[in-house]
């Protein structure tokens, strides 16, 4: 059956049972979260053919405000989106984020976007989403994909209601239950949730001085504990969970009513939800990104509990690092190992936030050994570099890819600098390679039709040239045509004639 947004190309691409007929796409991404939407716009970037299948009717109307850490904003700014998100969102200091400890953020951070930016998570999407189909993505909803098989030249999709859907590539993004992941027969080991938490926004019968008395009170002891008013009357709450029978049920209010009974001894008249949710500490990681034609990003490829404000940031960039390098193969230019540097790159990457969450879980329990821990590491922190080292970690500005040997820059995003016709981060809005030459007398050469080149003698770098990737890494650093040459060819593919 056809959704009523279908449109002619895709109706054309149905196949109703006959697996070998055209590729009606290029790639098929499997959810429209913030990852899945990032994704279709780098590969818009890039003239691929898009198509983005969403389960959900209507996109997420629950207001969650997250975080939006710096190596992201960065990313927005180099995509022309930062203004649209600094409009609707609050800009915070960068500090106090490593296990909510309360340190004011190091002076200096090597960023012209040091701070955070908070907004609700559907702001996020919506905009996400409107740039990808601005850019040409399709995103059709109420389609939810149910399975897959791959073969030597394209995947088919299943969908729940039967209709089958060709592409060359598939993208699971489509959260943390992933089906892609599932189908995939990709491994998720780790941990899992041991602490749910249920949060939701509702009405509040109790007087906002009994509540507030009572949130100071018990969290100091209890750090998964608020009730914060969200205007006319609605709290915002949060209140750990009983332990939960079944994860595909959503809560109910009177689960709600239960927990604040028994950790506040009055329920506060809670009344009218808004939404109820619940979300848990499970820690796991997909052993591989990619099997053959099908990929996996954002909390498809890993989950981690929420401390820190991580996860979304780290989806976003999973799609920019994935991007322009599916897109690249795609179009037959990149080189076979091209693509598989999205695993070897995000892989240990995600690994780490992991971990770092992992830290933090501890850092939040209230048993005397994690809390004595939690005191040395607050005194720790007042040592500059020690403080400058957990924030450059939870705001990714610390990654630095193994390109092989070379300085320090090399493999390490660049920040956004003064250039002779404005900003850096400007002139890589449209996803191309960039080559900042302060030599003279070097040349993108064959590759001019994929990166671009301002000879600056005057920016202020710290090297003779840089050549950047579409995610803003140095992918090469020197005054050396030649081996210019060779890392052109590396990252871009092969010269055109
Ligand atoms: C309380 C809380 C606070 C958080 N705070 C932060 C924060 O401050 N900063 C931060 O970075 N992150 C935060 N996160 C994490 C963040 O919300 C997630 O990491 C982020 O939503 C992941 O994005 P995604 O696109 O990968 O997956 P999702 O947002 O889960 O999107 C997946 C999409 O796929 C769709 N889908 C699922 N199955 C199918 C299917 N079979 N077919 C088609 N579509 C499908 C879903 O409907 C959904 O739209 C927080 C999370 C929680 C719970």
């Amino acid at each position: 059956m056809q959704s009523p947004q279908a449109t002619p190309e895709l109706r054309a691409s149905a196949v109703g049972g006959t697996d070998r007929a055209p590729l009606g796409f290029d790639v098929i991404i499997a959810g429209c979260g913030p990852s899945g939407a990032m994704l279709a716009a780098e590969l818009r970037l890039h003239d691929v053919r898009v198509l983005v299948l969403e389960k959900e009717t209507e996109p997420v109307s629950f207001v969650r405000i997250v975080g939006l850490h710096i190596r992201s904003l960065e990313l927005m700014a180099m995509r022309g989106l930062l203004d649209r998100l600094l409009e609707r969102g609050r800009r915070r200091p960068a500090g106090g984020f490593f296990a909510a400890i309360d340190k004011p953020a190091p002076r200096g951070l090597d960023s012209a976007h040091a701070y955070l930016l908070g907004i609700p998570q559907p702001v996020i999407e919506r905009l996400l989403e409107e740039h990808a189909t601005r850019l040409g993505a399709q995103v059709r909803r109420g389609c939810a994909v149910a399975g897959f098989e791959q073969d030597d030249e394209g995947v088919t999709v299943e969908l729940a209601d039967g209709e089958r859907l060709r592409s060359r590539y598939l993208v699971g993004c489509d959260g943390a239950r992933s089906t892609v992941r599932k189908r995939l027969g990709v491994g998720f080991p780790g941990e899992p949730s041991r602490n749910d938490t249920l949060m939701g926004e509702m009405h509040v019968g109790a007087p906002q001085e009994e509540i507030a008395a009572k949130v100071s009170e018990i969290s100091r002891t209890n750090r998964r504990f608020r009730l914060q008013p969200f205007g006319e009357g609605v709290y915002s709450v949060l209140v750990p969970a009983a332990g939960v029978a079944d994860r595909t049920e959503p809560p109910t209010l009177e689960d709600f009513r239960q927990q604040l009974r028994a950790i506040a001894g009055t329920d506060f008249g809670v009344h009218s939800p808004r939404w109820l949710s619940r979300f848990g500490d499970a820690t796991r990681l997909a052993e591989r990104y990619r099997v053959g034609r099908v990929l996996l990003a954002g909390d498809a490829a890993h989950i981690h509990p929420p401390t820190g404000g991580q996860g979304l940031n780290l989806g976003v960039q999973d799609a920019v690092n994935l991007g322009w390098k599916l897109a690249a193969h795609i179009r037959g230019r990149a080189p076979e190992t091209l693509l598989d540097t999205y695993h070897s790159e995000r892989h240990p990457v995600a690994a780490d936030v992991l971990d770092n969450t992992r830290a933090q879980t501890e850092l939040h329990s209230t048993d005397p050994g994690p809390q004595a821990v939690r005191r040395l590491l607050t005194e720790l922190m007042d040592i500059d570099e020690v403080n400058r080292r957990l924030i450059e970690k939870i705001t990714a500005i610390d990654i630095r890819y193994d390109f092989g040997d070379g300085p320090d820059l090399l493999g390490r995003r660049m920040r956004d600098i003064d250039v002779k016709d404005g900003r850096l981060y400007t002139l890589l809005h449209h996803g191309r390679g960039l080559l900042l030459d302060r030599t003279e007398h070097l040349t993108t050469g064959a590759w001019s039709d994929r990166v671009d080149h301002v000879a600056d003698p005057t920016a202020a770098l710290d090297a003779p040239c840089v050549l950047l990737r579409p995610d803003g890494h140095i992918a090469w650093i020197g005054d050396n045509q030649q081996d210019l040459n060779t890392h052109l060819s590396r990252w871009f593919g092969h010269p055109s004639p």
